[in-house]
């Protein structure tokens, strides 16, 4: 007896746009200093990471988490202040909810709107929802085109848009009255990612009473716990509880869920680290300012944008000096020439900074 010849593998039951795409890229940053993914470079204080670590020991992970955790939810809703009358959904990451709230939405034809250039995943989940991505380019110095973004609200409807206040990766925050003519205009729901809140200093969760289409998403990542992926969606509680139904279950897993309620009455040790990161901000830009042959954009997240003549020569040699940093040049038109890097330590920025000049 022969054996049969093996069967191809039916790579053809995938969809075509899936195969065609290329898989979300994490740059390998062993060994070097990691200054591409706006981390908090800070670790937990060593008695919190005790505390979390006994904490997390008595976790039952046999057990599913629960499926509304409730308690978490009221202690996350008043730390935030969240208005009344509004609820929250958690996610894996605000990457999820950003999925999910597209998913939600995407009856055929569903347009999903944003400025651009702005966070990658709008457009990729958009496009694996099968929704129209409709782009509205920004204007000088990053700002909003507020008659393209009018226009385009009336002419495309989108069932969604995204806004990032502040923006990644240009990180600036965009005019509020702008904005507030969107929520006005726009047809469907209006996110304001809120990302790099604790950044910004400022927020649109008192404007939730005010616009019943503004929802406002936040994330617990460039905080300082990117690690645990948590996510948070706030919004009118109807609209809330729709949403709910797209959720998988158990999506928050229970050492996630855990970590999260320790890690909610010790806030103000990353609201310290906020701070340090927001003053090395600072000093950061003032070097890129003065220095030859770098134009750095002002920034309220904890990251910079800036532009150089060469940004992927110059993002290689950085690497070769041991700095990871992000070259955004290929995202966009408007970014062409800019790199983006992650605000770090005072020692990374030193290092970084000494690098960029042997650099360019
Ligand atoms: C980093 C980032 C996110 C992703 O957050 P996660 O909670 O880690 O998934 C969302 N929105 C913007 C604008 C970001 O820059």
């Amino acid at each position: 007896m022969s054996a049969s010849p093996p069967r191809p593998l039916p790579l053809t039951a995938i969809r075509e746009d899936v195969r065609a795409a290329a898989a979300y890229a994490v740059p390998d940053a062993t060994g070097l200093i990691k200054l591409d993914a706006m981390e908090n470079p800070y670790p937990l204080p060593p008695e919190l990471a005790q505390q979390l670590g006994q904490r997390l020991s008595q976790v039952a992970l046999n057990r599913y988490p629960p499926g509304d955790p409730a308690p978490l939810k009221a202690k996350l809703a008043r730390r935030i202040g969240l208005p009344d009358g509004m609820q929250l959904m958690l996610g894996n990451g605000s990457d999820e909810l950003i999925h999910l709230l597209i998913q939600a939405c995407a009856r055929r034809d569903a347009a999903v709107l944003c400025p651009a250039p702005s966070f990658v995943m709008y457009e990729v989940s958009a496009r694996l929802n099968r929704c129209r991505f409709v782009p509205v380019a920004l204007g000088a110095d990053f700002a909003l085109d507020r008659e393209a973004l009018l226009a385009a609200l009336a002419r495309e409807r989108p069932a969604v848009v995204f806004i990032a206040y502040p923006n990644n990766p240009t990180g600036n925050l965009f005019d509020r009255a702008a904005i507030e003519a969107a929520l006005q205009a726009a047809p469907g729901l209006v996110v304001l990612d809120e990302a790099y809140l604790p950044f910004a200093g400022d927020t649109w969760l008192p404007d939730l009473a005010r616009y019943p289409n503004l929802l406002v998403l936040r994330t617990l990542s460039k905080l300082g716990l990117a690690g645990a992926r948590f996510g948070y969606l706030c919004g009118a509680a109807a609209l809330i509880a729709e949403l709910e139904k797209v959720r998988p279950p158990y999506n928050v897993n229970a050492l996630t869920l855990a970590a999260v309620d320790l890690l909610l009455d010790h806030l103000a040790v990353f609201e310290r680290q906020a701070d340090a990161i927001r003053a090395e901000r600072a000093r950061l830009f003032a070097a890129l300012q003065a220095m030859a042959g770098v134009t750095a954009y002002p920034s309220a997240a904890n990251f910079i944008l800036l532009r150089v003549a060469d940004p992927a020569a110059t993002c290689a040699a950085l690497r070769a000096r041991g700095i990871l940093v992000k070259n955004v040049a290929p995202m966009h038109a408007l970014l062409a020439g800019c790199l983006r890097v992650t605000v770090g330590t005072p020692e990374e920025n030193d290092a970084f900074l000494c690098a960029l000049r042997a650099s360019l």
